[in-house]
């Protein structure tokens, strides 16, 4: 009998739990047609964002740079790329149409999670202070020109209204960072002040979002790329838009009558995503609630998140875990995304894999083969919801420069440079948004559509940028 009870009793978890992972399942679901109207959505917000300031959650700001790398740039110059969990100081020495990048050299910290949610003060010296010491490692290989200032491209990847392509106003904070004092300041200042204090010479010479790096560094590889998204700690696209297409512009056309737009699309929110209470409450417990939704159900930082959530629950109404509920499962961002991508690889029969994630992290050291089987499924459904949506995302972008069908004729190219640690090194999702690209646009018209990995493009970006806007470029033309 009481074996009896057993059975039944862990036949009842079974189905609970099954129940609750059905469940997420259908609340995750982007069959084609929803995803065509995230698109569409995505294209109506674009547009909104264009025509005025605060016209859409799509802020679509303006990013100053209106030509791009050509290959020409030449010389030496330093980037400094912070926005995610790690920070990189490097420097480059360009070498012109031949030569390219002759050579580069970098260095990459984690920033103290204390300073994340610190002074700006505190942050600013830390990075001025990092940057000091990396440019005293700088060697005769790299020749500055005598009597010149080193200049820097600077990716601050957070929203910022620009005032010029060398200066900005914090808008707001994502991805972790709360520092209240930076906010309505201009980036460029706090740290032009820092590198005072510290008694570093350079000047800032750009000021950049990483999407806006990440394109730099894609053009000047490909004069076919039009956009360049990053899929990292964060989410955001930037893309060339035309200048007159930009009815909140109210500066000079450009002589190139483009200009590089930041989208923040982190901050895209449609009735037509699909949400869950789990995503409910991790935004409602977040540093910001209410805001960047899109890059809540997308990015790296809050995949893990959203699968632990899901472990909660069923931990607590379906006792998947046995009668207890393992207490390491209560804490925050312990999941985190490349630990659920470990577990959604795992191709090992027993998986292991898994098995040893949920030992390692959750301190559950006995899982059962059909417990591990539901847990890579959780995985696989957030991880599509978040390519799927990102592919939708793309969609709209390609929509909005009539880039989504085939012309006449032509035989036009897209190539979107994208970067972070989620389309790097998270290959299931990579390719699940890859196939939902092709999905969404038919065979023929994604023959002509790339999406390409650009490596650190964000940090090379910002330096090819300072390069083609060098305070020095003046003198050198005339
Ligand atoms: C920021 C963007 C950034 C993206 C990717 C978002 O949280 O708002 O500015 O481009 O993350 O790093
Ligand atoms: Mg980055």
């Amino acid at each position: 009998v009481l074996v009896m009870r057993h059975r039944m009793k862990s036949s009842g978890r079974w189905a609970k739990a099954e129940a609750i992972l059905r469940e997420l399942e259908e609340k995750c679901g982007t069959p084609t047609g929803k995803l065509r109207q995230v698109a569409d959505a995505m294209t109506v917000e674009m547009h909104a964002g264009l025509a005025s300031e605060g016209g859409s959650k799509l802020k679509m700001l303006i990013s100053y740079v209106d030509n791009l790398p050509t290959g020409d740039e030449e010389g030496v110059f330093y980037a400094l790329d912070l926005g995610g969990t790690n920070f990189r100081a490097l420097r480059v020495q360009l070498g012109g149409e031949e030569r390219r990048v002759i050579k580069r050299e970098y260095e990459e910290r984690s920033i103290p999670p204390h300073l994340m949610v610190g002074s700006s003060h505190e942050l600013f010296d830390f990075i001025a202070a990092a940057l000091a010491k990396f440019v005293a490692t700088e060697s005769e290989d790299f020749v500055l020109q005598p009597g010149r200032q080193r200049e820097l491209g600077f990716t601050f990847s957070f929203p910022v209204r620009q005032i010029s392509l060398a200066s900005g106003i914090l808008i707001k904070w994502t991805k972790g960072f709360l520092i209240e004092d930076a906010i309505g300041q201009d980036i460029v200042k706090e740290l032009t002040k820092a590198m005072e204090r510290v008694g570093l010479d350079m000047h800032v010479t750009a000021l950049v979002n990483d999407t806006v790096g990440t394109l730099a560094r894609g053009r000047y590889n490909n004069p076919d790329v039009i956009a360049a998204v990053i899929l990292g700690t964060g989410t955001n696209a930037a893309y060339v838009e035309r200048a007159n297409a930009i009815p909140k512009w109210q500066g000079l056309l450009p002589k190139s009558e483009e200009m590089v737009i930041n989208m923040e699309w982190g901050n895209f929110q449609s009735s037509h995503i699909p949400l869950t209470e789990y995503d409910q409450s991790l935004d409602a417990e977040s540093l910001n609630p209410g805001e960047q939704i899109f890059e809540k159900i997308i990015s790296g930082m809050y995949l893990g998140e959203i699968v632990r959530r899901v472990l909660c629950r069923m931990a607590e109404e379906a006792s998947f875990f046995g009668d207890d509920i393992p207490p390491k499962l209560r804490n925050p961002f312990i999941l985190r995304t490349p630990d659920i991508a470990a577990m959604h690889h795992d191709t090992s029969a027993d998986l292991k894999v898994v098995g040893s994630k949920l030992k390692d992290i959750l301190e559950i050291p006995n899982s059962s083969l059909k417990m591990r089987k539901m847990i890579v499924e959780i995985c696989d459904v957030v991880a599509t919801r978040g390519a799927r949506l990102a592919a939708a995302g793309i969609l709209g972008i390609l929509k909005k420069l009539g880039r989504d069908t085939v012309k006449e004729g032509g035989k036009q190219r897209s190539v979107i440079a994208s970067d972070g640690g989620l389309f790097e090194h998270y290959s299931e999702f990579r390719n699940c948004l890859m196939n939902t690209l092709k999905e969404l646009l038919g065979e023929e018209v994604s023959e002509s559509i790339t999406v390409e990995l650009s490596n650190d493009g964000s940090g090379i970006g910002a330096a090819l940028i300072a390069a083609s806007h060098s305070q020095y470029l003046e003198i050198e033309e005339s």
